[in-house]
């Protein structure tokens, strides 16, 4: 048996998912479990609708309109489909007549899309003759807490998923399973959301639930590429990475894979395959747990815009305990995750995400330290052996000092695959070409 995950965009329309079929069709004999994202920009445009609810306008025109032509375009009748929506524009005129939107009911909200592109591909898979059947997450058991927007799969899931899958896995059940990515219940019965772009948790969750041969999760390129296409035209393909190296590409602002979705995979050993469903042939990437041959000096650069740094000196630092316990609790009073950490005998500098709101944490801190606050920076970070740290940032320094490029805060990770430096936001791009140069040409 096999994982096949399919994004949003690989759905995105009629075409696309008369694609993706035949995709699945042509992987059927590894016996097939399709977990898919919602169609398109969906739950964008779901969290849109929800806003302007909230301001008192019912609107579901797009979503509307995308799965009724689409299905019309692909030739099934999806009552399955017409049901949601009718129910999603009760829920809508709710919230319209609420004023109001909690995180409980925006998870609720966001579940149509999946729930709606299951149904669709299903019914499209069935009319070509493929036996499917498609599940909501919940009935194949995915339960989580109650953290809505970015809820964590409960320990059950282990157990529940193979109860439900098992006789497909072992050939009674013919019909493929067609599984939603993202959303899940928690023991309330509430649906819950496992965060912006969950359906890869989804799918490394039951891929090693299920002791799948393989995760595979299909994008619109050559897999995990050595930095983002966009930026450095010569990026290529990364033939193998490990899971730590996936997570903190995942991390630091690649679009690979969801941050969290290793996790599971990790305990079990699956080997996740990140594949191209314009070019069906190519291997793609492989994440696994160690590299076959000899570990690359570098794997890829990625880069974070839009990280604010916080610097916090203070001579009561120097030898006294306790200090930075200090400092990092009203980072948990004020609920702000810091990202990237530096610090000295006297003085300690981190990073957070430009969104978060900073003004009492800042008062908290100004009691004891005096602190500066700068935003617009961006994190750039190298995926790398970080045991030859010393050539590569000599490479790396050598190449950046060459332009001009001053570093304001370079960070080691401990988990040894990564080296972060902080620039301003304007030299990302530049940054990650000089680098990409230097370290990989
Ligand atoms: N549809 C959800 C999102 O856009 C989940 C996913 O695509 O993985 O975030
Ligand atoms: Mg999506």
């Amino acid at each position: 048996m096999i994982v096949m995950k399919f994004g949003g965009s690989s759905v995105a329309n009629a075409e696309r998912i008369k694609h993706v079929a035949s995709i699945i069709q042509a992987y059927a004999e590894k016996r097939p479990a399709v977990v898919l994202s919602a169609m398109g920009d969906t739950t964008d445009h779901l969290l849109d609708a929800a806003d302007m609810a909230v301001r008192g306008t019912v609107d579901i025109e797009k979503v509307e309109k995308l799965h009724l032509d689409t299905a019309k375009e692909l030739g099934v009748d999806v009552p399955a489909i017409k049901e949601l929506l009718e129910e999603l524009k009760f829920l809508l005129t709710g919230i319209s007549m609420l004023h109001e939107l909690t995180k409980r009911t925006r998870d609720y909200l966001v579940s149509f899309g999946e729930r709606m592109s299951v149904r669709m591909m299903a019914a499209y898979l069935a009319q070509q003759g493929t036996p499917a059947k498609f599940y909501d997450a919940w009935d194949i058991g995915m339960v989580s807490d109650s953290n809505y927007m970015s809820a964590e799969l409960l320990d059950e899931v282990w157990e529940n998923i193979p109860k439900a899958l098992n006789s497909y896995k072992n050939g009674e059940q013919k019909e493929i399973p067609i599984v939603t990515g993202f959303i899940a219940k928690d023991k309330n019965g509430i649906i819950t959301t496992l965060g912006r772009g969950g359906s890869d948790l989804s799918a490394t969750m039951i891929g090693a639930a299920m002791d799948a041969e393989e995760i595979q999760t299909w994008k619109d390129v050559d897999g995990i590429l050595t930095t983002d296409p966009r930026i450095v035209k010569e990026a290529r393909p990364v033939p193998e990475v490990t899971y730590e190296e996936a997570q903190e590409l995942a991390m630091f602002g690649s679009q690979v894979l969801h941050p969290r979705s290793m996790i599971p995979c990790r305990k079990t050993g699956t080997p996740v395959r990140v594949k191209n469903s314009y070019n069906i042939k190519s291997e793609g990437s492989v994440i696994v747990e160690k590299h076959t041959g000899a570990t690359p000096r570098v794997t890829a650069i990625t880069s974070v815009k839009n990280v604010t740094l916080i610097d916090i000196q203070s001579s009561g630092m120097f030898g006294a305990a306790g200090f930075l316990a200090h400092i990092f609790n009203q980072f948990l009073k004020w609920n702000i995750s810091i990202d990237v950490i530096a610090t000295s005998e006297v003085s300690v500098s981190l990073t957070v995400n430009t969104k978060a709101n900073l003004e009492g944490l800042i008062e908290d801190l100004e009691r004891v330290a005096e602190v500066n606050v700068k935003a617009c920076k961006s994190i750039v970070t190298l995926i790398c052996d970080a045991s030859h740290s010393s050539s590569i940032l000599a490479d790396a320094f050598a190449a950046l000092n060459k332009e001009n490029i001053n570093v304001q805060m370079i960070s080691q990770g401990a988990s040894k695959v990564n080296i972060s430096m902080l620039v301003d936001s304007d030299q990302t791009n530049q940054v990650v070409q000089i680098l990409h140069t230097a370290l990989f040409d």
